[in-house]
């Protein structure tokens, strides 16, 4: 039997695929100047091994042109531009990538730079176009060519009339519909902004006429719209730069340019890896904690450039939980990414970086601490609690990482001391790190349960934040000491020899009494050998200290 082929209707599959791989409209202008980029990299190869050709960076640049009376935008470039054949292949067949298929041929030139792969990105145009005409000159040839379509029904090529070589690529806009606006595509404030937000680090100018006002001449109070030409891309990200180019306030101000916070940043780690996996980044532990941390709607990432090229917002896979405050950016040549280029497809780089990450962050939190106390402490008290999270979440399987960073207030020293300080004072017959809970520092000081502790000397650590509990309980015990709540029964520490020989039978009646007295409030009433000059004290039996308890029989179960 002979076999059929299927029909499509090719013009819904294209509408379909490309609705299905871009979740917003506005990534065109983005995968259009990356193409554009690529065209004047493949110019700038050529020329690394043709003595003839010499690359003049003046000469090499984009233009965005909105034109609102026509609705159309133009991007234009002065790079290699295509042949008719190469108008036919690498836009006539969906999926075909000349870009790719350059990198390849030049692997040993170093394409890296090159943006393209998949041969999809220039379709993206008909998202907000109905008409694509792309204009083109190749390189060294006299004879341009006119591409033009409407679609997946088909296109035409016919010659053309252009002075230079490269490329045009104009886009009749859309109409505004009922549900979906298009004339923002003509807006020099919008272009700008979306070129700013995907392409700031093009390494190649990205130009526009931009409209100012200006008083008019031989006037007083009148003044003339007039049109000036401007280079609205930075072109060199900072995070390229070497470190010792860099001032505070050149990353104070990155901070700020990308609204990472209204704060100022407490400090900031810049990475250049060439390792395993190569990736530069800039990120910023904040002053403040922002106004929606602890709420549902706050998203922990870093955004993630890919050769400059910015490929997510947010990407929460770069940091652990507990690290979620940080900001910054990642950028990367070693990703691979699916074909809209929003997702990444292995994961294997990306856990790479991400755990190159966290050490980067660990590493700058501990030489704080150590140098900085006090900038430390400032961090502490906005992210501490985010620590204190992070060594009881997951069970506990970060906790090597964290609990050198953890503090807590010392009866002695009445301030914040890590575990590590109250290790290292620790007279030799000390068994356990205590620790006292209560809702505040002046409360827990009141506390009866305190008193044979801090009599023998010891430190206790006073825990005020619901969290530090559980954190203790997970560390289980920190350089081989046990926690021990001081509420807890048996506190290890030996009497002294002239304490009063506690008999329990003697006193059997009035135990027995008061017990009665108190109801099922209490499971036994014994005597007591730590209290010096409180009367009564109530002391745990099992595991939990009183103050868990009380939380746990608070949380809805
Ligand atoms: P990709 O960039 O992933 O290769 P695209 O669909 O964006 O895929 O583009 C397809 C191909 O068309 C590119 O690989 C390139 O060969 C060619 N192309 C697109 N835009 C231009 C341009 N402005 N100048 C020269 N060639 C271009
Ligand atoms: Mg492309």
């Amino acid at each position: 039997m002979a076999k059929k082929q299927f029909q499509a209707e090719s013009k819904r599959l294209l509408e379909m695929m490309i609705n299905s791989i871009y979740t917003q409209r506005e990534i065109f202008l983005r995968e259009l100047i990356s193409n554009a980029s690529d065209a004047i990299d493949k110019i700038y190869y050529k020329a690394l091994t043709d003595d003839n050709l010499v690359f003049n960076r003046e000469d090499y640049y984009i233009k965005i042109t909105p034109d609102k009376e026509n609705r159309t935008l133009t991007i234009s470039d002065t790079g290699i531009g295509m042949t008719e054949e190469e108008l036919e292949n690498n836009l006539g067949i969906i999926a075909k990538s000349g870009s790719l298929a350059f990198k390849k041929e030049n692997e040993a030139k170093d394409g890296h730079n090159i943006i393209g792969q998949f041969g999809v990105g220039f379709y993206s145009a008909f998202m907000v176009a109905d008409v694509v005409t792309v204009i083109s000159k190749p390189f060294g040839s006299d004879q341009a060519f006119k591409w033009e379509s409407e679609g997946a029904d088909g296109y035409t090529i016919v010659p053309f009339d252009k002075a230079t070589p490269g490329t045009d690529i104009i886009l009749k806009i859309k109409e505004n519909t009922e549900e979906d606006q298009y004339d923002e595509f003509l807006e020099e404030y919008r272009l700008r902004a979306i070129i700013k937000k995907y392409s700031d680090f093009i390494r190649y100018p990205i130009k526009m006429d931009v409209s100012g006002q200006r008083p008019k001449e031989g006037t007083e109070n009148e003044f003339e719209e007039y049109k000036e030409e401007q280079t609205i891309n930075s072109m060199v990200p900072i995070w390229r730069k070497n470190k010792n180019e860099l001032t505070a306030e050149d990353y104070e101000n990155f901070y700020h340019e990308k609204r990472y916070g209204f704060d100022k940043p407490l400090k900031h780690i810049h990475i250049s890896a060439d390792g395993a996996v190569v990736y530069n980044a800039i990120l910023f532990i904040p002053e403040n904690i922002p106004f929606d941390y602890y709420t549902k709607e706050y998203e922990k990432g870093l955004e993630l450039y890919s050769n400059g090229v910015l490929i997510m917002d947010k990407c929460g896979d770069l940091l652990p939980d507990y690290f979620g405050f940080v900001k910054g950016m990642v950028d990367s040549e070693d990703l691979s990414l699916n074909i809209s280029r929003e997702l990444l497809q292995h994961d294997r780089q990306l856990t790479l970086i991400a755990r190159n990450i966290k050490n980067k962050i660990k590493g700058q939190l501990q030489s704080m601490l150590k140098d900085e106390r006090e900038q430390y402490e400032k961090f502490y008290n906005s992210f501490g609690r985010q620590l204190k999270f992070g060594v009881y979440n997951d069970y506990g399987m970060h906790k090597e990482d964290l609990q050198d960073l953890l503090m807590f207030y010392s009866s002695k020293e009445k301030k914040l001391v890590t575990l590590d300080e109250y290790v290292s004072r620790m007279p030799e017959d000390q068994k356990y790190i205590y620790y006292a809970s209560g809702e505040s520092i002046e409360r827990i000081e009141k506390l009866p349960q305190t008193e044979l502790v801090a009599d023998k000397g010891y430190e206790i650590l006073y825990l005020t934040d619901d969290i530090d509990e559980f954190a203790l309980k997970t560390i289980l015990n920190y350089k081989e000491k046990e926690f021990k709540s001081v509420s807890s029964g048996d506190l290890g520490i030996e009497p002294d020899e002239k304490d009063q020989e506690t008999d329990e039978s003697s006193n059997k009646e009035l135990f027995e009494a008061m017990q009665g007295i108190l109801g099922g409030k209490v499971k036994s009433v014994k005597a007591s050998k730590r209290l010096k000059s409180h009367p009564v004290c109530l002391s745990a039996e099992g595991d939990l200290s009183i103050e868990m308890e009380k939380i746990l029989k608070a949380m809805p179960s």
